[in-house]
């Protein structure tokens, strides 16, 4: 069993980046990270599952947990309310999981003043008008609510500087393993490898004995 402490992991991007799409691919591809599973008082979509894709809850209770202050960060996105359980959180950082937590940039604003350890990656698309195109492609939006995700993601992307990370998501392929890459490095820093590398020079104390 492992006694590391998980790494937390944001992503933000605007929507239609394809950030879910990447990330799903991540924790398939990558053993020990799991994506969050979020509060949220919307409505459940076609094809949605309670428990599987959010913890679908009603507006009061949302507020009822925010109250009791049940959640890591929350923000109101497009007018329904999302937020991360902190409990859900520090139980699989406590078992050794590394999380992604895929939210907003709101939301990663107050993981950051919290002073929470984690890696944030913002996400861009190649440009505005493949953007634009993606999210006319797949939405049922009306012209106002599309007006309103364009709008909210000229002012996200404008965000990046707060992040540890950028990448482009030009091809899903090559971004997820720059995904990988980032979180390979992470994993890798000195501070996080103390015990392994522990472990390595306890074996080079042993030999020295034995001479
Ligand atoms: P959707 O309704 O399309 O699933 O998600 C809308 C937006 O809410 C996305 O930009 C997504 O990143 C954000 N979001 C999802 N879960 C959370 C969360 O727990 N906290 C915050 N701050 N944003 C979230």
């Amino acid at each position: 069993m492992s006694s590391r402490r998980g790494l937390l992991f944001i992503v933000s991007a605007p929507s239609g980046t394809g950030k879910t799409t990447l990330v799903e691919r991540l924790v398939q591809i990558l053993p020990n990270l799991r994506m969050s599973r979020s509060y949220t008082s919307r409505p459940l979509r076609a094809g949605e599952r309670d428990g599987v894709d959010y913890n679908f809850i009603s507006r009061e209770a949302f507020h009822a947990m925010v109250g009791r202050r049940e959640f890591l960060e929350w923000a109101d996105v497009f007018g329904n309310c999302y937020g991360t359980s902190a409990v859900d959180i520090e139980q699989l950082l406590v078992d050794g999981q590394d999380v992604v937590l895929v939210i907003d940039v709101q939301g990663a604003r107050q993981v950051r003043q919290r002073a929470v350890d984690h890696t944030a990656i913002f996400v861009m698309p190649p440009s505005f008008e493949i953007l634009e195109q993606r999210l006319r492609g797949r939405s049922k939006d009306t012209e106002a609510q599309m007006q309103r995700r364009l709008a909210t993601a000229r002012a996200e992307v404008g965000s990046y500087g707060e992040y540890d990370y950028v990448v482009v998501n030009d091809q899903l392929e090559s971004t997820v393993v720059r995904l990988q890459e980032i979180i390979a490095a992470e994993r890798s820093r000195t501070h996080r490898m103390r015990g392994v590398a522990e472990a390595v020079i306890r074996t080079f104390t042993r030999s020295a004995n034995r001479e």
